[in-house]
């Protein structure tokens, strides 16, 4: 047997990871791990790929830029590729990079222009005869986003500038951080997902197919770059910021023009300390070689210009004490750990919690109650346990037991796909927390009906289930007699609700919280059933045949379904009016090339691999994991295996992803004429 070559098998994972961390962050402006980690995979894999060349592939993200199109946005090609910008963690470093540019320029001292770097997304800008006409976002560094009705809620953007000459600018749109907080404050008390960091904030607000909602997020701007500054008849990065300053737009005051290296690490130590004091954030600085005549002679890599590098600020990290585990059960009865801690401050504010995910987070970090851990916050928001400070774990600290019965209902919890659960329908804090969700925009989207009033009208008794929100408008007297409910307030809460009534039906299926369904799923169960009844005397066969919903969740419906409580909900749910059927059906896939064919996806590609599902299934594609004799084709990336061996022996067709894209973009293009 050939001995496993472990380098290999790590480079395909962290291709893996980091093709996957860059679809949540770009496409999803949702990062699950923090950008301190992200960059730590990303050092490790451009280490292994130096040793080993033979193992990096042509589409690692290595040597890619990291953005992608989001769907419903025009495509705007830029003219002048749109780069990243190495980055380097560390003084020597920087000391390395200006010995580089010294050599490479013949210089003994360079002039360098010391920026802020800002936490937002990058922009461009494209005026011709003195007007705005088009604003994209970077995308993958080619072709870009067309965002234009969304920049233009920017106020401080110049739309007529004098220079009648066609310019492009480049800067960054970003969010103030009082802005994120006040928007994650709101969030809060909805009940919505809170923004891990300004810049996906930023992101996900100018990435906004409705600009009426990137208006309310109150974004603004900075301008850093002219792309073609020199043929403008400008020698120097500063001059042309100078000139755009003077045409209205608004570029960065900490701006700074230094002579040599050790002025360039003044500035570092000098920002270090002034970060907190500035009211955006910034994950870094920016340090550029002023003079553009130098650029050529300096060159570019595939994905970064040489004659720049970002100096990216160390997390921010602090040492506190685990007082306490904390247990709550969610809506689906899923139980998740809470460190409760010795409150500290991380980037500017106080935190007292940090969520544990589940069991196994717990043991394999081995966190326990009494132990000092490392707390580090990814980007600004969401805190996290990295490690435990073992040096400091005191003796008669002692492993933590996860419990085995729930503290809210003394029911007996399971253990499911790597997730605890409660199964007690009836557990009080489940009873909350489904409460809840219904009414969040994740499934009902009651206007005005927060955490903090579910959990007082349950409190109160007037809520106990979720049908009790329809009979809310019978207890005016008892809820105008809690606090913050008026008149007007009791008014608009009840509109809400009566609103509600005629939600289409996967939002009503979302807000039953049927354990493993989530939105993904309520969508593929209304498309196909169109009626909650129907769906009611669905069996598990049925249901496993659908896209999205194997054996485990098949039954788990048909489970909730028999259920008398959930049965007695859904009628009471009919009594007061609520819309059972699905109101606005799938657009049905044009006929393509893709459409009804069977496939398989395997090996490494450029993408995601649910990425690329996704787009085929929106053809009319049927995606399967394994390759049988009834498999139309084989899509195969890098170091595909077995499956594709297979598809050879049984003669299915293969195709590899430079042959499939072309005839997927056609197909995506006929479809949304
Ligand atoms: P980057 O954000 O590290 O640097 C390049 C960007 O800096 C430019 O495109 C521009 O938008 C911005 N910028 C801000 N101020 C600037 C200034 N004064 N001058 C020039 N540019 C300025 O690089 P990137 O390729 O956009 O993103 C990579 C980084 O994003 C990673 O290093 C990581 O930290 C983070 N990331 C995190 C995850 C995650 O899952 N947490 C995933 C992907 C990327």
């Amino acid at each position: 047997m050939e001995p496993i070559d472990q380098e290999k098998k790590r480079v395909e994972e962290l291709t893996q990871l980091l093709n996957h961390y860059n679809y949540q962050y770009y496409v999803l402006d949702e990062p699950s791990v923090s950008d301190f980690e992200y960059d730590r995979l990303m050092e490790e894999l451009q280490m292994l790929e130096r040793k080993r060349p033979d193992l990096k592939s042509r589409l690692s993200p290595t040597s890619r830029v990291g953005g992608m199109i989001a769907k419903g946005f025009r495509k705007v090609v830029h003219e002048k590729y749109m780069l990243s910008i190495g980055d380097v963690f560390n003084e020597e470093e920087l000391v390395d990079f200006d010995a580089t540019i010294r050599r490479l320029t013949g210089l003994e001292q360079v002039e360098y222009m010391c920026e802020v770097k800002i936490d937002g997304l990058a922009c461009s800008l494209l005026f011709h005869d003195g007007e705005l006409d088009i604003a994209s976002t970077r995308g993958d560094g080619s072709v870009g986003e067309d965002v234009t009705n969304n920049v233009l809620t920017i106020h401080s953007i110049p739309v007529h500038i004098e220079d009648k000459r066609d310019l492009e600018v480049r800067g960054e749109v970003y969010m103030s951080k009082k802005t994120l907080a006040l928007l994650n404050e709101a969030r809060k008390k909805t009940g919505e997902n809170l923004f891990a960091n300004a810049r996906n904030a930023a992101a996900g607000s100018l990435r906004q197919l409705d600009s009426g909602v990137t208006a309310k997020r109150k974004l603004d701007a900075f301008w850093y770059y002219v792309p073609d500054a020199l043929a403008m008849g400008f020698t120097h990065h500063s001059e042309a910021l100078d000139y755009i300053a003077s045409l209205g737009f608004r570029t960065n005051p900490e701006r700074r023009v230094v002579k040599g290296i050790q002025a360039v690490l003044d500035y570092v130590h000098e920002y270090h300390d002034k970060r907190p004091l500035l009211d955006y954030d910034i994950d870094g600085l920016v340090i550029k070689v002023n003079d553009m005549r130098l650029y050529d002679t300096i060159g570019y890599t595939m994905k970064t210009p040489k004659w720049e590098i970002a100096y990216k600020f160390p997390p921010e990290e602090q040492i506190t004490r685990v007082r306490d585990i904390l247990i709550t059960v969610g809506r689906t009865g899923r139980v998740v750990p809470t460190a409760d801690l010795d409150p500290v401050r991380v980037s500017g504010s106080l935190i007292s919690r940090a969520t544990l995910n589940n069991e196994d987070f717990i043991r394999e970090k081995d966190i326990r109650i009494g132990d000092y851990v490392s707390l580090h916050k990814a980007g600004d928001v969401i805190p996290e346990v990295e490690r435990v400070i073992l040096e400091r774990r005191q003796e008669d600290v002692v492993p933590y037991t996860f419990p085995t019965t729930c503290p809210y209902c003394q029911g007996e919890l399971t253990r499911v796909q790597g997730q605890t659960y409660c199964q007690n329908e009836h557990c009080p804090s489940r009873k909350i927390n489904k409460l809840i969700f219904f009414a969040s925009d994740m499934a009902m989207d009651i206007d005005g009906m927060g955490e903090r009033l579910c959990e007082s009208l349950f409190n109160q008794g007037l809520l106990r289930s979720t049908p009790d929100f329809y009979a809310l408008k019978e207890h005016k007297e008892e809820m105008m007699l809690m606090d913050g409910i008026g008149e007007k307030s009791f008014k608009a809460l009840t509109d809400a609700i009566e609103k509600s009534r005629h939600n289409d039906l996967y939002m009503l299926l979302c807000g039953l919280a049927i354990p493993l369904v989530g939105k993904k799923t309520a969508i593929v169960l209304a498309d196909h059933f169109q009626d909650l009844d129907r769906l009611m005397q669905a069996s598990v066969e049925e249901l496993s045949l659908l896209q999205d919903v194997g054996g485990i969740t098949a039954a788990s419906i048909v489970n909730y379904f028999q259920d008398e409580n959930n049965r007695a909900d859904i009628e009471r749910f009919r009594q007061y009016g609520l819309n059972f059927r699905l109101l606005n059906p799938r657009k049905e896939a044009k006929d393509n090339f893709f459409k009804g064919k069977r496939f398989v996806l395997t090996g490494t590609i450029s993408v995601p691999r649910d990425v690329m599902t996704k787009r085929i299934e929106a053809l009319g594609g049927l995606s399967s994991s394994s390759v049988s004799r009834k498999t139309d084709f084989v899509l195969v990336g890098e170091d595909a295996g077995s499956k594709l061996e297979k598809a050879k022996s049984l003669g299915v067709t293969v195709y590899d992803e430079e042959t499939i894209l072309p005839m997927l973009e056609e197909a995506e293009k006929s479809q949304q004429e």
